[in-house]
């Protein structure tokens, strides 16, 4: 098989990708792993600058309609005290707001969008076991298919396969470690109808815990400190159920709304096969290509979950790449300056958002997990945030449309 450009992994980035060069006519091929984009706990939050990209290749009013919740607020309870560390409605953008949707809708969606470029292909099922090289130059990838081993020679080959990349690994690329204090426990709460959305960061002496509306659930992060798994699986479910029952009541004001979540919580997880362990990292490539290779998404960047942005920040290398690089492919690869070109422009944005997610986990999450606290005070930060409704306004900018925000410019065949 020989393709012009060759996409290594079907998430947010990749999927993205494929979609914006199958627009542009390229010869694309998408590879995905799995046979199907459904797995649970995945990033979630589709950002305003999501959104506007969505609204920019006028696909809005369809992605729009699929189920989601939609977030302007963010509220939390840290140390019995209520903060507000964002409000979306602030935005001056046409999508103020998050949308929780399930990342398989989201992929699956963008999928069926790009059924109607030719030059798009997408193949589940299909994992690329190893690079091919010609010379110094990266020249496609082995993919074990079910049929069998198949060569997909390639002009360009990008990685978009997360933060375990095996592209990048076998291209020799230095990952540097900027390290996390933190892991997460995922887990469902289901609950009752008349619920309304909202986020509840909840923080107490030693816990810390983050539920998302999902419509008839919750998803909740339970968020422990680095390495601290198996001592929480030592201290047996019960416990750790336990505990999250015995959070929610202390920090919530309105405990009779919240009371289905106390009942579900605990019977949603009925082993610990129903919690699902995140471990925290945060790190980058220093250099993003090889000849004839790019590095995109969590391949190149890995981004702590503070803020929700890894699936965002994805999407928008994603807009970068075809903006930079889509007209060049119509006549070949680009050089590797060329596509140095694209780190060049995502680097800062990404550099900066790990720095903000360091600041946040040094002197929000540490304070809040260390071991025997008796009380919590509210960092300042915290408290100037909640008493100044237009700082509101800047975190979630920030946080809604981030640090130098993409638009689609790259070529669109007629009609598309
Ligand atoms: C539990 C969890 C919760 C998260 N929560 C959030 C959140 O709330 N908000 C947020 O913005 N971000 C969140 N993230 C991070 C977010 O999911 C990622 O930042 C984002 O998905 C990165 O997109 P990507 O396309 O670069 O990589 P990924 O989403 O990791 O996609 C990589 C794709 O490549 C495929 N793949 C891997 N190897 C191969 C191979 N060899 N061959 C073919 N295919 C391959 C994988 O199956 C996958 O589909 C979360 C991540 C996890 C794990």
């Amino acid at each position: 098989m020989k393709v012009r450009c060759c996409i290594v992994g079907g998430g947010p980035a990749g999927m993205m990708l494929g979609y914006l060069l199958g627009r542009a006519g390229i010869d694309v091929v998408v590879l995905e792993k799995h046979a199907d984009f459904f797995r649970d706990f995945r990033g979630d939050t589709v950002h305003p600058s999501t959104l506007q990209v969505m609204h920019e290749l006028g696909l809005i009013d369809g992605f729009l309609k699929l189920p989601h919740q939609r977030l302007q607020k963010m509220d939390g309870m840290f140390g019995g005290a209520s903060v507000r560390l964002a409000d979306l409605s602030r935005l001056d953008a046409n999508y103020p707001f998050i949308a929780f949707m399930p990342q398989w809708d989201f992929l699956n969606f963008l999928r069926e969008s790009g059924r109607r470029f030719a030059s798009l292909k997408v193949m589940m099922n299909t994992e690329a076991i190893d690079l091919i090289h010609d010379g110094e130059t990266i020249a496609g990838v082995r993919a074990k298919t079910p049929e069998g081993v198949i060569d997909i020679q390639a002009d360009l080959t990008i990685a978009c396969d997360g933060r375990h990349s095996i592209v990048r690994e076998r291209a020799g690329l230095a990952v540097e470690e900027i390290g996390a204090p933190m892991d997460v426990l995922w887990f469902r709460a289901g609950k009752g109808t008349n619920e309304t959305e909202s986020v509840f960061a909840r923080v107490e002496p030693g816990k810390m815990m983050v539920t998302f509306d999902r419509g008839d659930y919750w998803q909740c992060a339970y968020v422990i400190p680095k390495g601290r798994t198996d001592a929480v699986k030592a201290e047996g479910l019960r416990a750790f159920c336990k505990t999250i029952g015995d959070m929610l009541p202390a920090l919530l004001d309105d405990v009779a709304r919240m009371a289905p979540i106390l009942k579900s919580g605990v019977s949603d997880v009925k082993s610990w096969d129903d919690v699902k362990l995140l471990t925290v990292a945060i790190n980058r490539l220093k250099r993003w290509t090889r000849p004839g290779l790019l590095c995109i998404g969590d391949a190149a960047h890995a981004m702590s979950p503070v803020g929700g942005v890894g699936v965002n920040l994805a999407v928008q290398d994603a807009v970068a790449t075809a903006n930079l690089l889509a007209a060049k492919l119509a006549s070949g690869c680009p050089t590797e300056g060329e596509l140095d070109a694209v780190r060049q422009r995502r680097e800062f944005p990404v550099r900066m958002t790990q720095r903000m997610q360091v600041i946040a986990q040094n002197n929000i999450i540490s304070v809040a997990l260390k071991p025997g606290g008796e009380s919590l005070r509210v960092p300042l930060v915290m408290r100037l945030i909640t008493a100044v409704p237009w700082l509101q306004g800047i975190t979630a900018r920030f946080i809604g449309l981030g640090v130098r925000p993409e638009h689609v410019h790259s070529p669109a065949l007629e009609g598309s």
